[in-house]
C-alpha cells in the first residue's frame, strides 16, 4: 500500500537538488523545466512519474537509503519525466482518435524522449523503451510510434505502471488534484506550462545555433523546439475534415462506417463509437525549389507537423513528397526531417500533385511559395493549396481550397 503524497524531507530534498544539478549540467537547455517541476514524495510508488500540473512524484526510497537508484540513472529518469512535460504528451494524447490506448501512447512517448536522451549521451537505466526496441526508425514523433505500438495490441498496463497523467497515460493512483498544495509550491497551470515550454524551446534553439556543426543537440529535440517556436498557422483539422468529406463524396459506392465493434480488450459488453474516419490518403507536397527560402521551408515544416498532428488523420496514410522542379521529380520521403531545400530555378507543383495522385492520394496538400503553375482542370483528388508568402495568394484554382501562411511568423 502506498502512503499519502507528502513534501520531501530535508534529506530527500537535498538528494533531489543534486539530481537536478546533474540533469541541468548534462542538458542545460532543460534548466527552466527542471526548476519549474514541483517535486513531491510518493512513498511506495516504486518509480518516478509526472502529472499534467508539472508535479514530479518520486518514491523516496529511490532517492535516499540502501534502495536508492545510482545518481546518474536517477538524473536520466528525471530528464525523461520532465521530457514528457516539455513535449506536452498529455495534451497531444488528447488529440489522438479516442478511445486511445494509454499503454501504447506511453511506450510511443517514451520512445520519442529516449532516443534524444541517448543521442545526447544521457545514461538511462537498462531496458528503457527506444524506437529500435519498438521496431521503428529513430527521430520520429510519438504519434508515429503510436501507429506501431497501438497495432501491436499489447495488454494495457494498470494505472500506476506508467509515467503518469503528465505523459498522457493513466493517472497514477497517487496523483493529487491540481489545486492541492503539498509544500507551498502548488502546481502549474496550462498557461504556466506553455511558458516553460517556450523558455526551453528558446534555450534549445540557442544551443543549436551555438553548436552549428558540432551537432550536440539531438535532432528530434531541435525539431521539437522549431515546432514550439513556430506553431502551424492553419487549423488543419478543419481544413482536412472539409477536404476529406469532399473526397469521400467523390468515391462512389464507398460506404463510410462510423461505428464498428470496439476492441474486445476494452470495456466488455459496451458498444462505443470507434471514431474511425473513412480510409483517406493524404499527400503532402513540399516545394523545395530555389525560390523557397529557409524561413519558407521552416513555415512549411510547421504546417506539415500540423497536418500530421491533426486529430483523425491516419498517419500511416500520409504520403510526403519533396518536389524539386529543377529535375522535374517529386521524391517520396518518410520523415519531415529528410526534407531539404535543393535550390534550382523554376517550380512546377503539378509534378508533385501527379506523383501523389499516382500513389492514390484522396487529398493533396501543396506547400509552396505560390510561384508555380496549377492544374487547369479539377484534380481527381481534393486539392489544398497552402501558399507561403507575405501577401495574400492569388492565381490558385477556384475549385481548390486555398490557405495562406505567413513565413517567419511565430
Ligand atoms: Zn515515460
Amino acid at each position: 500500500m502506498s502512503a499519502p503524497v507528502r513534501a520531501l524531507s530535508t534529506d530527500e530534498a537535498a538528494a533531489f537538488r543534486l539530481l537536478r544539478l546533474l540533469a541541468a549540467e548534462s542538458s542545460p537547455y532543460f534548466m527552466a523545466a527542471l526548476f519549474a517541476t514541483v517535486p513531491v514524495a510518493a512513498p511506495g510508488l516504486g518509480t518516478f512519474a509526472v502529472d499534467a500540473s508539472w508535479r514530479l512524484y518520486m518514491d523516496p526510497e529511490l532517492l535516499v537509503g540502501p534502495e536508492a537508484w545510482p545518481q546518474t540513472d536517477a538524473a536520466g529518469v528525471l530528464l525523461h519525466e520532465v521530457g514528457h512535460l516539455i513535449r506536452d504528451h498529455a495534451g497531444r494524447g488528447e488529440q489522438l482518435p479516442q478511445p486511445m490506448s494509454h499503454g501504447a501512447w506511453n511506450y510511443a512517448a517514451d520512445a520519442e524522449i529516449n532516443d534524444d536522451l541517448i543521442a545526447a549521451g544521457i545514461p538511462l537505466p537498462a531496458g528503457v523503451v527506444t524506437p529500435e526496441a519498438l521496431g521503428c526508425d529513430p527521430g520520429q514523433l510519438a504519434e508515429d510510434y503510436y501507429q506501431t505500438t497501438q497495432a501491436a495490441g499489447w495488454p494495457e498496463p494498470s494505472p500506476g505502471e506508467g509515467c503518469g497523467s503528465g505523459a498522457g497515460t493513466w493517472a497514477s493512483p497517487v496523483e493529487l488534484p491540481a489545486d492541492v498544495d503539498v509544500d507551498g509550491r502548488g502546481s502549474l497551470s496550462d498557461a504556466d506550462g506553455d511558458m516553460v515550454r517556450r523558455h526551453v524551446a528558446e534555450a534549445v534553439r540557442e544551443a543549436v545555433e551555438g553548436a552549428k556543426g558540432r551537432g550536440n543537440v539531438p535532432a528530434g529535440l531541435a525539431r521539437w523546439a522549431a515546432d514550439v517556436l513556430a506553431p502551424p498557422q492553419i487549423a488543419w483539422q478543419a481544413v482536412l475534415r472539409g477536404a476529406v468529406r469532399h473526397a469521400v463524396a467523390l468515391a462512389a459506392g464507398q460506404t463510410v462506417h462510423t461505428y464498428s465493434r470496439p476492441s474486445r480488450r476494452r470495456v466488455p459488453g459496451v458498444i462505443l463509437p470507434a471514431m474511425r474516419g473513412p480510409k483517406v490518403r493524404v499527400g503532402i507536397v513540399v516545394d523545395t525549389s530555389g525560390s523557397m527560402g529557409q524561413a519558407d521551408l521552416d513555415a512549411a515544416m510547421a504546417e506539415v507537423a500540423g497536418v500530421l498532428r491533426a486529430g483523425g488523420v491516419d498517419r500511416s496514410r500520409v504520403l510526403l513528397y519533396a518536389c524539386d522542379a529543377a529535375t522535374s521529380t517529386a521524391q517520396r520521403v518518410t520523415n519531415i526531417i529528410h526534407i531539404e531545400l535543393v535550390g534550382g530555378g523554376g517550380t512546377d507543383m503539378r509534378v508533385g500533385i501527379a506523383a501523389a495522385e499516382h500513389d492514390r492520394a484522396d487529398v493533396v496538400v501543396v506547400l509552396t511559395d505560390g510561384d508555380t503553375p496549377w492544374p487547369d482542370t479539377p484534380t481527381r483528388s481534393r486539392l489544398v493549396c497552402a501558399v507561403i508568402r507575405h501577401s495574400k495568394p492569388t492565381g490558385t484554382p477556384e475549385w481548390a481550397t486555398t490557405v495562406h501562411i505567413t513565413p517567419g511568423r511565430s
